[in-house]
């Protein structure tokens, strides 16, 4: 089974999606969903996000 490396959180996942060039796993798929502007993390997605796309991505 062929796994891919997921950007945000760092580590080799077997499910997710492909966005543009980079890989999300599924989790993190769920997380980005779920998480507002106001929440911490969505600071962090945007920040990692921001490293891998220089285009700001609509969420
Ligand atoms: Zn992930």
């Amino acid at each position: 089974m062929s796994t891919n490396y997921c950007k945000i959180c760092e580590s080799e996942q077997e499910k997710g999606i492909h966005l543009y060039h980079l890989f999300i796993c599924e989790a993190c798929e769920a997380k980005m969903i779920q998480t507002v502007p106001e929440d911490p993390d969505y600071a962090y997605f945007v920040e990692k996000l921001k490293k891998i796309n220089t285009k700001p991505l609509q969420i």
